[in-house]
Order: structure tokens, then sequence, then C-alpha cells
């Protein structure tokens, strides 16, 4: 058990595969893991897997919670039955998530848990996963964070947060979720001293130079409210409608549900969907109130920026720069904001 300390514990590097070791005799772990086209989580059974100097992952934490296709329902329509589908879950653990992820999966939360009836679905999943968030020392070119009010050490959705100094790691429990994981582990650590606070803050101060805010952000939602602003024709016109850029996004959380019939009987799935496709909108009348991709990328940028301010009150982009990295166009948001910001 590692004891709390007000300042948070010290593990050193050497001690990361005890770490490890202990936490798969209570979690599953998923973390960071170094593949031929990047960094992408996957199942970790020992330290040696997990690649921490990373980045961020090319595809986002989300679907651990909200995956892109899953089965609600079966149902016999001869037999008149049905059964509802349940996620498997066990205690899960997202092992070394950039702060980013955590803050987007604190939104996520909102979305699928801040209403009734919440999604039970997303509810079971989200139950049995606790984060262990590592604050970004390096972040990437395309990384926006500081701008839309995250940052390299941002704590939202965090459960325990890590920082990498030097040859350590500073830890500290966040949550109660943070200390029972605290409790399952067995690993010598020692207190946390004001000089590693110091040493931290430097990084992190670091970190944040690194990540230019290069926008007024207040300035910019003001100036949004404009639906006819020339901006939005001159996206369109670059735009290929991919929807990319929304999958590959943290926060974005559109979906569809649709059966799967086979004579009598089927099954209910829902799959990730775009605000990018025009079918998203299409009425059975044949009317869509979004038929141009003018009309659907107003939608993305005002959804991140307006509506869920309105909604949830939080601006749904987290700065993670992944739909500036994998646009086929390469149409950047951080562009976008600016245009939109400066009117032009
Ligand atoms: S809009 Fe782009 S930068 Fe913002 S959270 Fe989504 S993928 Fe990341
Ligand atoms: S990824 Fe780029 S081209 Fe594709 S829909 Fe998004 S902004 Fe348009």
């Amino acid at each position: 058990m590692v004891k709390r300390e007000r300042l948070g514990v010290i593990l050193s590097e050497s001690r990361l595969p005890e770490l490890i070791a202990s936490l798969t005799e209570t979690y599953r772990i998923f973390g960071p893991s170094k593949k031929d086209d990047g960094e992408s989580f996957a199942a970790i059974h020992k330290s040696e897997e997990l690649a921490l100097d990373y980045g961020n992952t090319k595809m986002s934490p989300k679907g651990f919670f909200f995956p892109q296709t899953e089965s609600l329902m079966w149902y016999d329509s001869a037999d008149k039955k049905a059964k509802q589908d349940k996620p498997e879950v066990q205690p899960t653990l997202l092992f070394g998530l950039r702060p980013c992820d955590a803050l987007a999966i604190s939104y996520l939360d909102k979305v699928f848990l801040s209403n009734e009836p919440q999604d039970p679905y997303y509810r079971q999943r989200r139950e049995a996963t606790k984060i262990v968030c590592l604050a970004c020392n390096s972040p990437s070119p395309t990384c926006f964070c500081t701008t839309v009010g995250c940052g390299p050490d941002s704590e939202k959705g965090a459960d325990i947060m890590m920082y990498k100094l030097n040859d350590r790691y500073l830890m500290k429990a966040l949550t109660p979720g943070g200390e029972e994981i605290f409790t399952n582990i067995d690993v010598e650590t020692e207190p946390a001293t004001s000089q590693d606070i110091v040493e931290k803050d430097d990084l992190v101060n670091k970190a944040c130079q690194m990540v230019k805010r290069f926008v007024d952000i207040d300035e910019f939602k003001e100036k949004l409210n404009n639906f006819q602003g020339p901006w939005w024709e001159k996206l369109a016109q670059k735009c290929l409608g991919c929807g990319i850029c929304t999958y590959f996004c943290p926060t974005c959380h559109c979906f569809d549900v649709t059966d799967e019939v086979v004579k009598q009987s089927g099954r209910r799935v829902r799959t990730w969907d775009s605000c990018m496709y025009p079918l998203f909108t299409l009425h059975a009348s044949g009317h869509n109130p979004r038929p141009g991709i003018k009309e659907r990328m107003r939608q993305r940028i005002m959804h991140k920026f307006n509506y869920a301010v309105e909604y949830y009150g939080e601006t749904f982009c987290v700065g993670c720069g992944r739909c500036i990295i994998h646009c086929p166009v390469n149409i950047d948001i951080r562009q976008i904001i600016m245009d939109i910001a400066e009117e032009r």
C-alpha cells in the first residue's frame, strides 16, 4: 500500500516494472504502446510494453467507454423475445493518459451521465475504469491545450496525476478512486519534497511555453455567432466531408442506432456517426437542414465552441491536435479559430 502524502509520492523509474506488476493484480491495464504507425492504447501486462515518452496516441481513448460499434440488444420477433446486451466490465486502469484526453473523458461524462436517463452502456464501463494521467513534458507542435482551458498538467478527469521528473515519477492521488489505487499497490515510494514540487513546476512551465496561446478564445467565441460569416464558405471549398476529424476527436460523440435484421430476428447496434456526413441530418421527407459542407462544418465548430458551452458549460475541444494531424487536406482548427476571431 502506498501511503497518502501531502505533496504526493516519488516512485523511482527503476520501480516502474514493480508498479505495473502490482497493478495488474487488481486491474486490467491499457496504456500507450508503440505500433508501426505511432502510439496506440494497448493491453499492458508488463512495463516494457508501455511507451510513456509519447506525444499523444493516434486514436483517443473515448472508445474504451463509447466503442466505435456496439450491440445494444438482441431480439426475435417470432418468439417475442428481446435481450439487452451488457458490456463485459472488469476493473480497468487507463495508465499514462495525457491530460487533454482525461479532460475529454470528463466532458463525455457530462454527455452520457449528467442527464436522466443515463447511458447504461457508457456508465458501466466508466464506473469500472480509473485514470492515471501523465503530465506532458514535451507537447507536440499541433497541441494547443492552453488556448482552450486545458494544459500540460490539467488534472480534471484524472484519478492519479503523474509527472516525469528526470528518473523519477511524482504521483498524486486526486480522487477517492486514486486513493483506492494507492491502497492496492505494493511498491516502495518516498514522500515528495518541496524541491520535487519546484522541479515539477519548472517542467510544467517549460511545457506551457512550448504550447503557445495563439488567440483570445473569448473574442473568437463572440465572433463565432455570425452564422453568415464568409469563413464558412471558404472552409467548405477545402473540406472533403470525410468525417476523419470527428472520429479522431476525443470529445465528438455523435452516434447512430440501426437494426441489423435477418428474417424475424436481429440486433440493435450503435455506431459512431459524424455531423460531417449528409445523412446525419437527412429527414425522412428528403429535406436536409444541413445540405452542404458549409452548414456541416459550421455545425461542427459551433457545437464545440458554442452549443457545448451552453449545454454543459464546457468548450468541447481540448486542443489535442488530432484533427490537425489527420485531416487529409490539412485543415487546421487553429487557423479556423484565428480566421473567425479576425473576421477573415
Ligand atoms: S477539435 Fe481537434 S483539437 Fe479539438 S479536441 Fe477535437 S480533435 Fe482535438
Ligand atoms: S478531416 Fe478535414 S476534410 Fe475531413 S471532414 Fe474533417 S475538416 Fe473536412
